[in-house]
């Protein structure tokens, strides 16, 4: 179900077929000279409408703004402090819970390590409070940027890149306003920076140029596919009685 379209006797009878939701999250966020602001919540959304309609999971409305550290100073980029995308995953599947889902799966179409760790954050709350749930944090960007290797031609690909222009140009190519140039900035290693665009001008982490329409085809379906799997293992997995709170004797697991 695509919970946005359901009525009520609807959303009754799909919770009743399948518990597992899908929450989409995307972000308000530059993504360089050429691609709009909804880059991450496009293609999140997109993906995950896919999924949705291939496997009988249930669709949340996506929460379209993230955690946007590096490109917070450029232009267009609006974000939320860690505290309250934190608190929206939190209240969302407690929520959900209450309206009868059991499995989760948090997915993110915004790649910044902040944010994608704030929901890892808020996931683990969540199976302490909540004993009969599953829970799953998939950043969609990393799981194509790993198995959508072999189609991708430029180096150290990320933001607003080679991966994203094609996915755009796939999407909804009349929101394409033609080209950026390649960059790859260097952000100092330990030091965190108040004036962020000096290290990032065009706020783009790859290279544009080599992005085409049917890569974005590719690279979506490869998303789409890895969703699927990731979300038939969150509804295949059993827990241990003890929830796996204390090693057993003789265990090696030191973390
Ligand atoms: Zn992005």
């Amino acid at each position: 179900m695509i919970l946005d379209d359901v009525t009520m006797p609807e959303y009754e009878r799909g919770v009743r077929s399948s518990s597992t939701v899908i929450i989409p999250f995307g972000s308000l966020e530059e993504h360089g000279g050429h691609l709009p602001l909804c880059t991450d919540t496009l293609q999140v959304v997109e993906v995950c409408r896919r999924v949705a309609e291939r496997t009988g999971v249930h669709l949340a409305p996506a929460v379209a703004y993230g955690v946007c550290r590096s490109s917070r100073n450029h232009p267009g980029t609006v974000g939320l402090t860690t505290a309250t995308l934190r608190a929206i995953a939190i209240d969302l599947v407690r929520d959900f819970h209450r309206q009868g889902m059991r499995s989760f799966v948090l997915i993110s179409g915004h790649a910044g390590k902040t944010h994608v760790l704030t929901l890892v954050d808020a996931g683990e709350q969540l199976l302490d409070e909540l004993p009969d749930i599953r829970l799953s944090v998939i950043s969609e960007y990393n799981e194509i940027q790993e198995a959508g290797k072999a189609l991708v031609a430029g180096e150290a690909d990320s933001h607003a890149g080679e991966i994203e222009t094609s996915r755009v140009m796939f999407l909804r190519p009349e929101l394409v306003k033609g080209t950026s140039p390649a960059e790859w900035p260097v952000f100092p290693d330990a030091r965190l920076v108040r004036d962020k665009r000096r290290h990032w001008r065009g706020g783009v982490w790859g290279d544009p140029a080599n992005a085409s329409a049917e890569k974005g085809r590719q690279l979506t379906e490869i998303a789409v596919g890895r969703v699927i799997e990731l979300i038939r293992e969150l509804e295949d997995y059993r827990e241990t009685t003890n929830g796996g709170a204390l090693p057993r004797a003789g265990s090696s697991d030191g973390f």
